[in-house]
């Protein structure tokens, strides 16, 4: 993610904070200068006491679903945390929809761990406190409760805030919308059933019904809060979806089905203004460089090409593509392609069989088609 700095390594796992993390110190700032005549200095630690709590519980909730994927030989690339919460990113999704299920799972029932612990400490507590507590909580916002609160010590409200804000994380999770533990985990479930293509789409309309009344009420009562979570969840859930549609894609085709038999040539002694008039005229955007054998030395695309107006002193192909290649299989699956054109960047591969050159595959074709399938599947 960008905009994340590592601030720890836990379990062997990168631990970051986002820069609008800063909007958290803000706001405590803002809410003690706000209360600056009856807000001391106590107020202030155990505040800041909270907000720390409050991150660590979403820290540990993350952890949850990251050990559990390392239980499943899932890795987890960063667990980033933002005001708004956590995000563990995984390398992938477990492909059991039973494993998915208890990844998704994990991290709720971290929350509701941590707010039984907490229990434990109010259960210690003398049967007069514990009434005064339950008093305190039936008028909270009442100002009748002002007498009770007297008697609750800032350990005792510690406590009873990480109760009740575990219990808010751990229902607020569990709600079935993407990207919402819920609704991993009503996906996971309805995959046990079906397809997980067709699991994920019912998940994403239930989600996106949910974040549209959610988005209708909060504009009713002007919660702009509340209208901007719903927007997120919105979009989020359809990121999701279109990423499971691209994943089913990349592993039902192969690269047989898209490559491309006839590709222009171009080699390492060509001159730039070939290269550039090349691709031009053609529809190609990305080629295979040549020795004067036949050989593939490397690749050139607009990657290459797009700094050249500025470099004069380049004078031939060989200058700037990229060196060396790594070929595909016809049987090889687009999944394959797929990690090669994007994660590593390669803008072509040659397709070889038998160490014989057959075509090539460039992203744009496999972006395409991508595309293609992906909007004929709904
Ligand atoms: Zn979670």
């Amino acid at each position: 993610m960008k905009g994340a700095f590592q601030i720890a390594r836990i379990f062997d796992i990168p631990v970051k904070i986002h820069w609008s993390f800063i909007l958290i110190f803000v706001w405590i700032g803002s809410i003690a200068y706000q209360n600056s005549d009856r807000f001391n200095t106590d107020q202030f630690i155990w505040l800041s006491i909270g907000v720390f709590a409050l991150f660590t519980c979403v820290l540990m909730h993350e952890f949850g679903h990251a050990l559990t994927a390392r239980h499943f030989g899932i890795g987890t690339r960063d667990i980033v945390l933002l005001p708004i919460g956590g995000v563990a990113m995984l390398n992938k999704l477990p492909n059991k929809p039973f494993q998915e299920f208890l990844v998704a799972l994990a991290g709720p029932l971290v929350n509701l761990g941590i707010s039984m612990v907490s229990m434990i400490y109010i259960l210690f507590l003398s049967d007069e406190k514990q009434s005064d507590i339950y008093q305190w909580m039936v008028h909270l916002g009442n100002p009748d409760g002002n007498f009770y609160i007297e008697h609750i010590t800032s350990i005792d409200q510690f406590f009873i805030g990480l109760i009740l804000l575990n219990l808010g994380v751990a229902i607020f999770n569990l709600l079935p919308a993407f990207p919402m533990d819920g609704g991993r985990i009503f996906r996971a479930l309805l995959s046990m059933r079906m397809k997980r293509v067709s699991a994920t789409r019912i998940a994403t309309y239930l989600g996106q019904l949910l974040a549209l009344i959610l988005f209708i009420f909060s504009i009713i009562q002007f919660n702009f809060l509340a209208a901007f979570v719903s927007v997120f969840v919105f979009v989020t859930a359809m990121n999701e979806y279109r990423a499971i549609k691209q994943e089913y894609v990349l592993d039902h085709f192969s690269v047989q089905q898209i490559f491309r038999p006839e590709y222009t040539e171009i080699y390492e002694t060509d001159g730039l203004d070939f290269a550039l008039s090349k691709s031009e005229e053609s529809k190609e955007k990305q080629f295979l460089v040549f020795d004067q054998w036949h050989n593939i030395k490397g690749s050139l695309g607009p990657e290459e090409l797009k700094p050249l107006k500025k470099k004069s002193l380049v004078t031939s192909v060989g200058q700037i593509m990229q060196k060396g290649y790594e070929a595909l299989l016809p049987e090889d699956p687009l999944k394959e392609a797929f990690y090669q054109l994007y994660t590593n960047k390669r803008g072509i591969m040659p397709v070889m069989v038998k160490g014989k050159l057959v075509g090539v595959l460039d992203e744009e074709t496999l972006f395409q088609f991508l595309d293609y399938q992906i909007r004929k599947m709904r």
